[in-house]
């Protein structure tokens, strides 16, 4: 079997995530099918190879079929693969939940567990307007979220977020929320710094919470990148003024760290660039290490507390998923985390990440570039049509896919944002693969010109 025929037997009974299945049925669009994963390399049923510069989806950290997470799984099988969480429990959810908190920024001191991103966020959203609706504030029902930003695609998850090109054509279902603008750096003044731009932001947000607190439950942000709003990046000051304002106006703060979190900007987690904690952190994602559906919410005890009563006060929080808190993920998490603690893995990232700036500091004066921006091990080019005006190309012309395809032909799997090419690579990639990668999406930007 290669390729193709797998190509045909897919495209007879499958429908992917995030397409237009005609790219792959009639426009000429590979579909490819993968034998094997290896570190950051993929292969494919023909034999080619595919270096992995975003992470599957930014899920993987430490590598394809990772020799310690392999056999961590394989341990966990032949123990327990799976129980009911409801009235039971396991080791890998109890030592996992005690990491967690160990691990993350102070006062996050409970785990509820669920199997996917947006999972974890409708869980944030819920347990903040019940938490508010156990102390007796009802009233409290609205949702502060950012421009740009991006929680996910259930329809509470879609409705917090702003990215119009998932959320238009399902906004009659969605829950209003209130938006603020977006710290986005990409929008400041040729001589302002990224924190005097966010800074600047604030002043709209706090003037929002001033006006509508009473209303509010909780601001939800994606601390430090919007990742799928295009991998905008702000400065951690606006999260400092954002949790200071959260306290004074009595609302929570969500930050969904389901992209960011296990050190892809630096630090372990994104909020302690600003020195916070949120009253809920939602992890995914990295939280396995790319390989198995999990999620967490943390929040803190006195959250905990607010719903923690007589069973006949209906206090509780009665939220499930079937696969809630699955033994084989959880230990998956534990030997991902493991992997942080054997090794320094954050002062290694510090090292990636000044190879990933080198190798794309040509990109800058190209004159289709109009930004090179990173935090951490997230590098981003925007491309438009005119460096001096930014005037963006037409999306139609689709040239982030044009980069994709030729990427793919030279053996790199980037998958552009629209006209943003970013690389977001597993923590164990060389400096040759990166360089190769630079290469290669360099070398994309000239072939879309083309046509
Ligand atoms: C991917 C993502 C989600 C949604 O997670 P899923 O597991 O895809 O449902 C939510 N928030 C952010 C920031 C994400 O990047």
């Amino acid at each position: 079997m290669n390729n193709q025929s797998w190509m045909q037997r897919d495209l007879n009974v499958l429908w992917h995530p995030c397409s237009q299945m005609k790219d792959y049925a009639a426009d000429g669009l590979p579909l490819i099918p993968i034998k094997s994963g290896q570190g950051v390399w993929l292969e494919d049923f023909d034999g080619n190879r595919y270096l992995d510069a975003i992470s599957s989806w930014w899920v993987n950290l430490f590598g394809h079929a990772n020799p310690a997470i392999n056999q961590a799984i394989k341990a966990q099988l032949d123990t327990l693969e799976h129980v009911i969480l409801g009235g039971f429990s396991h080791q890998a959810a109890i030592e996992l939940a005690e990491k967690l908190v160990e691990i993350t920024p102070p006062n996050l001191d409970k785990c509820f567990y669920a199997d996917n991103g947006s999972s974890a966020i409708e869980i944030a959203l819920k347990m903040s307007f019940h938490y508010w609706r156990n102390l007796g504030k009802g009233q409290k029902t609205q949702f502060i979220t950012l421009e740009n930003s991006y929680h996910g695609e259930t329809l509470g998850a879609l409705a917090v977020g702003n990215v119009a090109l998932y959320k238009e054509t399902y906004a009659p279902l969605l829950m209003d929320v209130i938006s603020v603008a977006s710290p986005d750096c990409f929008y400041r003044e040729a001589e302002e710094s990224w924190e005097a731009y966010s800074i600047r932001r604030f002043a709209e947000m706090e003037r929002t919470l001033a006006e509508h607190a009473d209303s509010v439950c909780a601001v939800i942000v994606e601390p430090l990148v919007q990742c799928a709003g295009n991998m905008r990046m702000y400065h951690p000051s606006y999260l400092r003024l954002l949790r200071q304002a959260c306290d004074k106006y009595q609302v929570h703060l969500i930050a969904d760290e389901i992209a960011v979190g296990f050190g892809r900007t630096g630090t372990l987690f994104a909020c302690e660039q600003a020195a916070i904690s949120p009253d809920f952190i939602c992890l995914s994602k990295g939280l396995t290490g790319g390989y198995l559906p999990l999620s967490a919410v943390l929040t803190s005890n006195q959250v905990y507390q607010a719903f923690y009563d007589d069973y006949q006060k209906l206090t509780a929080f009665l939220h499930s998923h079937s696969y809630t808190g699955n033994a084989l993920g959880c230990r998956a998490a534990l030997a991902t985390i493991d992997l942080f603690q054997s090794s320094d893995v954050l002062a290694h990232n510090r090292q990636l990440a000044a190879l990933l700036a080198k190798y794309t500091a040509q990109f800058h004066d190209h004159p289709n570039v109009a930004e090179v921006r990173q935090t951490g091990m997230i590098l981003a080019i925007e491309l438009v049509k005119n460096k001096q005006t930014r005037e963006a190309y037409p999306w139609q012309q689709r040239r982030g896919l044009k980069v994709y395809q030729y990427a793919l032909s030279q053996g790199v799997l980037l998958r552009p944002l629209g006209n943003v090419i970013y690389f977001m690579p597993p923590y164990i990639i060389t400096e040759a693969e990166i360089k190769r990668m630079t290469e290669v999406a360099w070398q994309g930007i000239q072939y879309a010109e083309q046509d």
